[in-house]
């Protein structure tokens, strides 16, 4: 359970040890450069620090740099993947592995300022729990992903019933009851550890950055996967996709009736070639049957994939007086 100092009503955490996750695919050109520029800012920090890299099945000499790194520091930890796994599970496994009060999530190519590592100590001393660092301009993007970023929250904040920070990025940190539940239930097969961050509630705040230029290498985000992404976030956090069946089905049952009235009456008033009004009934009629049909398994199928998702009934920041075994029943 995390340390907490309550002072005058003020809830602050104590943080001895902070960890620093650092996602590394592929990125020898900036390795050394990150680790320069990382460790005169967790030295000048007032507690312990560990550097946790996570090998994301790097094919260049990254794992290497990494290696020696850690044999000239023992604050340096390495976490080899088998292969390439992809962001999310990286930053996953550095959250698991971490054994700090407080846990920061941030890339290897100097994008992530860090800079802004006192920043975020001064949050977590401050009580929040939560810190989203939100990019304020993102010069290398381009005006292409800045805008499909901006229209993709958009969507999303339309659709589903969480509120997503606009330009909330993977530099993210919390604190370690955020953390051990980012361990425990967030482990769908397909994740959105970003969103996930910002749906688990929490004392949260944003501090604003500026991205920078890469140091180096090449980004390894493509836009295919930025897609694959956007899509996985709206079925992860909406169910409206599924709805439409149900939408679809009424507006089609409404427009067929309308049809079948306006065929009977031409039929009546100013004759119709012979089948015709049947044809028309009867294809009107399957297709509502139809959409009501998909309409209700999408109903059901919304269900199914709460329940699978296995993402907590609630989350428990903190209890008063409680033994610590009726604690963990809850979860
Ligand atoms: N990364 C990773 N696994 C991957 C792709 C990327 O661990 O499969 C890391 C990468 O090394 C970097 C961070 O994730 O530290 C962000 O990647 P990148 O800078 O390429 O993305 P961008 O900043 O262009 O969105
Ligand atoms: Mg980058």
């Amino acid at each position: 359970m995390e340390k907490e100092n309550k002072k005058k009503g003020q809830v602050m955490n104590i943080i001895n040890k902070l960890s620093v996750v650092i996602s590394v695919y592929n990125e020898e050109a900036v390795l050394d450069k990150m680790y320069q520029a990382v460790v005169p800012v967790v030295e000048s920090l007032p507690c312990e620090y560990e550097l946790l890299f996570v090998n994301d099945g790097s094919k260049d000499a990254s794992p290497a740099i990494l290696d020696r790194l850690a044999m000239e520091s023992e604050k340096v930890k390495v976490i080899h993947f088998s292969r390439n796994y992809g962001h999310e599970a990286a930053m996953i496994a550095g959250i698991d592995y971490s054994t700090g009060d407080g846990v920061i999530c941030m890339d290897a190519d100097l994008q992530h300022p860090v800079e802004c590592i006192p920043q975020i100590l001064d949050a977590f001393h401050q009580g929040y729990e939560v810190v989203s660092m939100v990019r304020m301009s993102n010069k290398s993007a381009g005006l292409f992903k800045n805008i499909t970023s901006k229209l993709f929250y958009k969507i999303l904040n339309g659709i589903s019933e969480t509120h997503f920070e606009e330009n909330a990025s993977d530099f993210f940190a919390v604190t370690k009851r955020p953390a051990e539940v980012l361990r425990k239930h967030f482990r769908e097969s397909s994740r959105f550890l970003r969103a996930y961050v910002q749906s688990i509630g929490f004392r949260k705040t944003t501090i604003e950055y500026t991205a920078g230029e890469r140091a180096g290498g090449r980004s390894k985000y493509s836009l295919r996967n930025l897609f694959k992404f956007s899509v996985k976030a709206m079925i992860s956090y909406s169910d409206l996709p599924l709805k439409i069946a149900s939408l679809c089905g009424t507006s089609a049952g409404i427009a067929s009736v309308l049809l079948i009235i306006y065929s009977i009456y031409m039929k009546i008033h100013v004759g119709a070639p012979g089948g015709y009004t049947t044809i028309i009934v009867v294809i009107c009629f399957m297709f509502t049957v139809l959409f009501f049909l998909l309409g209700i398994i999408g109903e059901y199928l919304s269900v199914i994939l709460g329940e699978i998702r296995r993402r907590p009934i609630y989350l428990v920041r903190d209890t008063v007086n409680l033994e610590k075994e009726q604690e963990k029943e809850n979860e």
